[in-house]
């Protein structure tokens, strides 16, 4: 699936190719941290086809409990995560944050990832009492 997308103050703009059936939620303690968040959602990016429109990104580079470094890309404008990917010879998980890409509506999540740091209660938000816009100040 063809989508495209942009950071929060435009300066990073992309188009790419994903994998609807790839759409993840991940709940470990780094995406917790980098995405300032519960969890992050990202699709896989099919065949490395990312195309940077605009901008440039920044990449922070993170060593994976499992030994792999993982380059993190963002605006270096708005610090927008963008994506994520295995340094070195091909990325067998080049991700896309799902929040970023315009057709988001469509890419619903598959699976759930690092469940043993999830936060409890971000399992069932149905109980909350909801608003459709931000009622306080
Ligand atoms: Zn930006
Ligand atoms: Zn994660």
């Amino acid at each position: 699936m063809k989508v495209d997308g942009s950071c929060l103050c435009k300066h990073v703009t992309y188009e790419a190719t994903v994998d609807p059936q790839k759409v993840i939620v991940c709940h470990c303690t780094d995406c917790q941290t980098h995405s300032g968040t519960a969890y992050r959602v990202s699709t896989g990016i099919v065949n490395e086809e990312f195309r940077l429109l605009t901008g440039r990104l920044k990449s922070y580079e993170k060593i994976a409990e499992s030994g792999t470094i993982r380059a993190l890309a963002f605006c270096p404008e708005c610090g927008t995560n963008i994506y994520s990917k295995t340094v070195g010879e091909g990325s067998p998980f080049f991700a896309l944050r799902v929040g970023t890409v315009k057709q988001r509506a469509q890419l619903i999540p598959k699976q759930q990832v690092w469940c043993r740091s999830a936060e409890e209660w971000s399992a069932d938000l149905t109980a909350l009492p909801r608003h459709e816009n931000q009622p306080f100040s």
